[in-house]
């Protein structure tokens, strides 16, 4: 598996269609200000979205980098560790991934939300397997 931690889009998208292509199973997370998004993406099965079903890579959203921006120091920790428990999770076998799911958090609260994705059958990267 990959576990993306980077900080920009286009490096997340080639990210994404490595591991589309490779069928390897991608554990993403994102942090800015005081907010951050943790999510699966499970190319193995077909049933799931990939990266890009969610954020096509012709659209690149406008791009804000903890560089720039700043990050709320404790939340790339919290993230770092999410991502690490759905990597565990995905190795063995334990409880239920966030394949299909984004989590989102928002620190300022700690109040979690978690929204269902599906798999975009027209994705430029995993449309046409
Ligand atoms: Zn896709």
């Amino acid at each position: 598996m990959v576990i993306d931690c980077t900080d920009n889009f286009a490096t997340r998208q080639m990210i994404n269609r490595a591991c589309v292509q490779h069928r390897v199973p991608l554990v993403s997370g994102a942090a800015i200000g005081f907010d951050a998004q943790v999510s699966v993406y499970d190319s193995r099965d077909g049933a799931w979205p990939c990266y890009a079903c969610l954020f096509a890579p012709d659209a690149p959203p406008q791009e804000v980098q903890c560089a720039t921006m700043g990050v709320f120091a404790p939340l790339v920790g919290i993230i770092g560790s999410m991502q690490a428990a759905e990597a565990i999770k995905l190795i063995t076998g334990a409880g239920q991934s966030l394949a299909g799911r984004l989590l989102m958090l928002d620190v300022r609260t700690l109040q979690t939300s978690t929204i269902a994705m599906a798999r975009d059958p027209h994705c430029q990267v995993c449309g046409a397997r």
